[in-house]
Formats: structure tokens, sequence, C-alpha cells
């Protein structure tokens, strides 16, 4: 969802509760190459709060997601949560980049124009968290490169037990 920098004004949060289809999910990770696959619609919460460095953003973000191990391939779903806090800046504030960036107490910064497009900094937020190596198991033992048997199922002839 896009909101207008200018619907946010004082402490009063502005909340937006929002889905984003996992089809839209998909194409975002598909474009990033990730082995991971949206099974129902993210949905996220957001708390957009004026403070006088900027807006900040509290977002509490749900996805339910697909993984496949990427040692033996077994797909697993994943209930997630993820609660971010980002401070959204001006552009217009932009020469002062760097000054902006440092009296933000330490919160990523994200800079926009006139509209805060929700959907693509939550989407963004999930990517950066999500390890791009997933493992079903971290004693996994994966697929024999010989004959593709999964060695957590079974032992083959190129591993004797
Ligand atoms: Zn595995
Ligand atoms: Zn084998």
């Amino acid at each position: 969802m896009n909101v207008l920098a200018s619907r946010i004004s004082g402490s009063v949060p502005f909340v937006v509760r929002d889905e984003v289809s996992p089809e839209r999910v998909d194409a975002f990770f598909e474009m990033n190459d990730e082995g991971c696959r949206a099974i129902s619609p993210l949905r996220y919460e957001a708390r957009l709060i004026g403070t006088k460095r900027g807006i900040r953003l509290e977002a509490s973000i749900n996805a339910e997601l697909e993984r496949l191990c990427s040692r033996c391939g077994k797909a697993d779903t994943l209930a997630m949560t993820w609660q971010v806090v980002l401070m959204l800046v001006d552009e217009a504030q932009a020469p002062k980049r760097d000054e902006v960036v440092l009296e933000t107490d330490d919160l990523d910064v994200i800079f926009y124009k006139d509209v805060i497009d929700l959907e693509h900094i939550v989407l963004e937020t999930v990517y950066v968290e999500l390890d791009s190596h997933y493992l079903c198991d971290d004693s996994c033992h994966g697929v024999c490169l010989k004959c593709g048997a999964n060695l957590n199922e079974t032992a083959c002839r190129c591993h004797p037990v």
C-alpha cells in the first residue's frame, strides 16, 4: 500500500493493515532468485509516527513460506514473524543525508519522496531477513551427488553405513 507522507503528522500513529498476495510475494522473491515460495498472503501491520527526524515505521510482518532445504531439497512450511523499526526520511533532506542518518538513533533509514511504498519496504525487509540458505536441519546429510539418494532417509552404496 502507498501512503502519502503528508497524511502522517504528529504523534498519533497512522495504522495500516494490509496483505500481499502470494503471487506478488513470489514475483518479488523469484526476481531475487530465492528458493522460497509464499503459500498464503503475507500480512503486515504498520504504525507510522511523525517525529522530528522523520517518520518512524514500526511494522509487524507475518508470512507462511515454503522453503527448500539447500542440501536435500526437502520442502518445509514455515510460519514466520518479523518485527521491524525503521526511520523514513524525506528525500528532500538528501543533501544532508549523512547528518540525517547519524541522528536517527541507529535505526535503518529509508528515503522516500512524497509517497511511502509500504509493500515494497515490507518485502525488502523480509528478503533481507531471510537466510539465503535454508536447511531442514543443521545436521541434514543432503543427497548423494553420485546416485541422488536422500542420505537422511537411506544409506546408498556410495556411502555405506
Ligand atoms: Zn535437508
Ligand atoms: Zn550414492
